[in-house]
């Protein structure tokens, strides 16, 4: 049976929500999402339409299923690119006033159908999906992103050449940097940390973990607000995978932790560094899946000009503790709660939604089936040569993805056939260019 929209209940919330935000001057509310190429898209409305718009959604063209990194679209193969439309409709749990855009509050958007079923194609859907899959077992996960960016001046010169993690960075940008701080907090996410990372002009913020489909609405939100801080500097940012050909690019490491019953179960259990068998079944079904992962996680061909050896990008099939170069680098942390894996091998240019969907879907698997995680990879695989490199360019990833009968499952035929579409009609795009010209023509995308 259809699961149907519960129109009077979201009115009823919209109609509270929008007396809040008009005593505190908001004007207009963003909804937005993420297409499979990993662009966030937008709609807005003025608050007096907020109610209207959450009981029935508002028009969404269907053909941003298909859309590319450039703006153009991936061809249907049913000819129904221009056809037809949907709703995009606010998740009013997440509605939120941004700080550094005064007059606008934001919420994520799901796409439903006009008929008010939700949308095969809906990302956010899918990850909700697989949260309630973890969820039927007893077991609940708790997830963080890490948000790197570069940020530039006017011109597009990276903002500092500064050494990297280095304390003049800060101090180049301090109010910059605290401006971000002080938005993060004012719109309630709890800031872990922040610093100067490695390449030119680029630094780093983390938030504490949270459920699967909250940590990938979180890092939109903190991206928004990055840019948006940014933007009231004169400054521009980029999320694109490479930002400098060459040099370190922008990740997008997703922490992950298994808990049933309160429990971490990366923590005090029999297997290697403390592992319970069920999270170890877990993380194991996520590395064999990597591979086809990457079509979701590291989604374009410039992606894989920054998951290269010895960049801190995880380009290595393997899971190690501690281990930067390993896909899977496994954190024991000093307390049982922050016990935790991190896959390193994902960017920035991913849709978290599809990301964070995928690893669960490819870790329940592995619950299923039993399986093991292989010997460890104890140091650097590109000096020890010990470890399976993981695919290295976009079409490697796609033959990945095309074998992939789990993630076909789990994404269900429509989203797998979108995403399979944008992910080939990139790689024509981009075939037989140049790397630079790649970043180049990335790199204000994302
Ligand atoms: N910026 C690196 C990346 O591309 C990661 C650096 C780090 O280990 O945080 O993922
Ligand atoms: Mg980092």
């Amino acid at each position: 049976m259809a699961i149907t929209y519960p129109r009077a209940e979201r009115a009823a919330q919209a109609r509270s929500a929008a007396t809040g935000l008009a005593a505190d001057g908001i004007d207009a509310v963003l909804f937005g999402w993420v297409d499979n190429a990993g662009l966030t898209r937008v709609k807005s409305v003025p608050l007096p339409q907020l109610e209207h718009a959450a009981e029935y959604g508002v028009g969404a063209a269907p053909c941003f299923d298909l859309s590319l990194v450039d703006d153009s679209f991936a061809v249907a193969p049913s000819g129904t690119g221009p056809v037809g439309d949907l709703r995009l409709v606010p998740d009013l749990d997440r509605l939120v006033p941004l700080a550094a855009q005064p007059g606008w509050a934001w919420a994520p958007a799901d796409r439903w159908t006009q008929d008010g079923t939700p949308h095969p194609g809906c990302q956010r859907g899918f990850a909700r999906r697989a949260a309630e899959a973890v969820e039927r077992r007893g077991l609940s996960v708790r997830a963080g992103i890490e948000v790197e960016w570069v940020v530039a001046d006017a011109t597009g010169t990276p903002a500092t050449h500064a050494p990297a993690y280095g304390m003049t960075r800060v101090v180049e940008h301090s109010d910059y940097l605290r401006e971000v701080l002080r938005a993060l907090t004012a719109q309630g996410l709890e800031v872990l940390q922040l610093h100067p990372e490695y390449a030119a002009g680029q630094f780093e913020v983390s938030v504490a973990a949270e459920g699967p489909v909250e940590a990938a609405d979180t890092t939109m939100l903190v991206r928004h607000t990055v840019r948006a801080v940014s933007a009231r500097h004169g400054l521009r940012v980029s999320y694109a995978p490479v930002f400098t050909e060459g040099s370190l690019g922008n990740g997008s490491h997703l922490h992950l932790s298994l808990w049933r019953d309160g429990r971490n179960l990366a923590h005090g259990g029999p297997g290697r560094h403390g592992l319970h068998p069920d999270a170890e079944q877990f993380l194991a079904g996520a590395l064999a899946e990597l591979p086809a992962l990457l079509a979701l996680g590291a989604p374009g061909v410039a992606s894989y000009l920054r998951l290269v050896p010895s960049h801190f990008a995880g380009a290595y099939r393997c899971w190690g503790l501690e281990n930067r170069e390993a896909a899977l680098r496994l954190i024991t942390g000093s307390a049982a709660g922050q016990a935790n894996a991190e896959f390193k091998c994902f960017d920035a240019a991913a849709n978290p939604y599809l990301m964070i969907g995928g690893v669960l879907a490819a870790g329940l698997a592995g619950l299923d089936a039993g399986l093991v995680l292989p010997p460890e990879t104890p140091g650097d695989p590109a000096v020890t040569g010990s470890a399976e490199r993981l695919p290295a360019s976009l079409p490697e990833a796609i033959a990945a993805y095309e074998k992939s009968a789990l993630l076909r499952q789990a994404l269900g035929g429509e989203l797998y056939e979108a995403v399979l579409a944008v992910r080939q009609a990139e790689a024509e795009l981009f075939a037989g260019r140049a790397d630079a010209d790649v970043v180049e023509a990335v790199r204000w995308r994302y």
